[in-house]
């Protein structure tokens, strides 16, 4: 490991000296982004997740549309820096360390929808960016049936897809026909669903093993494939998966469940069991009405959560012999 020593040494590692890191821990410094970009330096990540935790980002982007995405992959491929995809930032874990390289920030309402109607079958194009629920909300409005499972799901449809999110025994692969990539050297890829190899809260975008994973492929846009259906039906679906959701969710800052479900069991229920709703580190809590719901009830760090992620993993295993994994994703600077 080689660590700056003095201010010459500091200088010609790019270190700033005060945390004694090697630097080749560093992403190297991307020098002042084109102002038409409007990329910001050392942005806090909080604002932009659901937990509001999350230390700053070296640089920080929200691009409107594909165009704008694209020349900011481009700058940041330029400048060699590691790009971290957030969208709605809903179930992601942000270390308080925040975000080495260029954060990217795709989310937009304004984005327009194509469609194509085709007898009883309706095709969407949706722009990745669009937010989850409110999509499936325009398609019960128009009697677009198989999608009103999104209502309330926070999230764009771009993280749903990389998540394979689901709710009310469906999820997002149900309704993916086609998607379209950006890929690292700023090519446009579609691929059919296939291509993600998706299966419970899983696809090959997230995937933890790096031989699988397109690293740096960003979705742009999906295409959904849904059927006519009842227009009155469809809403009262919607109003009662909102409903539930009020009923069964805390309100308090959260990035919905913390584990998966292990096969035949509830994560909830294992937690519940083991005696630990309630259970708080620092600002982190679990939550009192749903156990796999870790809750931010006031100035939470990245590190307060990850505690309690620990003990709840630890005295589940104890108990019974069970593994937890977790659904949210650790994002960011993790080094001790
Ligand atoms: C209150 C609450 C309730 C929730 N309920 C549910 C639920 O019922 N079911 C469920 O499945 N989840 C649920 N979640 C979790 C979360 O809403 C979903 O996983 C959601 O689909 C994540 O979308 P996102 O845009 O916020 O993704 P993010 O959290 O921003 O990112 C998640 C992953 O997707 C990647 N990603 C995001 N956008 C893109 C893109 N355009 N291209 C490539 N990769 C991308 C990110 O890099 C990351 O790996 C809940 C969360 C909260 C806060």
């Amino acid at each position: 490991m080689a660590f700056a020593t003095d201010a010459a040494e500091r200088d010609r590692v790019g270190n700033d000296g005060d945390d004694g890191l090697d630097d080749a821990w560093r992403a190297p410094d991307g020098g002042d982004p084109p102002e038409e970009l409007a990329i910001e330096r050392d942005e806090p990540v909080a604002r932009y997740t659901s937990f509001r935790i999350g230390g700053p980002a070296d640089y920080l982007a929200r691009p409107a549309n594909p165009e704008a995405l694209r020349e900011t992959l481009a700058w940041g491929r330029a400048e060699g820096l590691p790009v971290t995809v957030i969208g709605g930032g809903s179930n992601l874990l942000v270390s308080d360390r925040g975000i080495r390289g260029l954060a990217v920030v795709y989310r937009s309402e304004r984005a327009p929808i194509e469609v194509d109607e085709r007898g009883d079958e309706v095709r969407l194009t949706v722009p990745a960016q669009r937010m989850l629920s409110g999509v499936g909300r325009y398609c019960c409005e128009r009697g677009w049936a198989g999608f009103d499972w999104a209502v309330g799901l926070p999230g764009t449809v771009g993280g749903a897809v990389a998540n394979n999110a689901g709710a009310h025994g469906t999820e997002m692969i149900e309704n993916v026909d086609t998607l379209t990539v950006v890929m690292p050297d700023g090519a446009l890829r579609t691929h059919g669903r296939d291509w993600l190899r998706a299966r419970y809260r899983h696809t090959i975008l997230r995937s933890p093993v790096l031989a699988e994973r397109p690293v740096g492929a960003f979705v742009v846009s999906v295409g959904l494939r849904l059927r006519r259906g009842d227009r009155d039906e469809l809403l009262a679906l919607a109003e009662e998966h909102a409903a539930w959701r009020k009923e069964h969710q805390p309100r308090k800052p959260c990035a919905g469940s913390i584990f998966k479900n292990p096969p035949g069991t509830w994560a909830g229920l294992l937690i519940e069991e083991a005696g630990l709703k309630g259970y708080q580190f620092g600002g982190a809590q679990i939550s009192p009405l749903h156990a796999n719901f870790i809750v931010n009830v006031g100035g939470a760090t990245a590190a307060d959560v990850l505690a309690v992620i620990r003990h709840a993993q630890r005295v589940v295993r104890e108990g019974r012999g069970i593994e937890l994994e977790t659904e949210v994703e650790l994002v960011g600077d993790w080094r001790l």
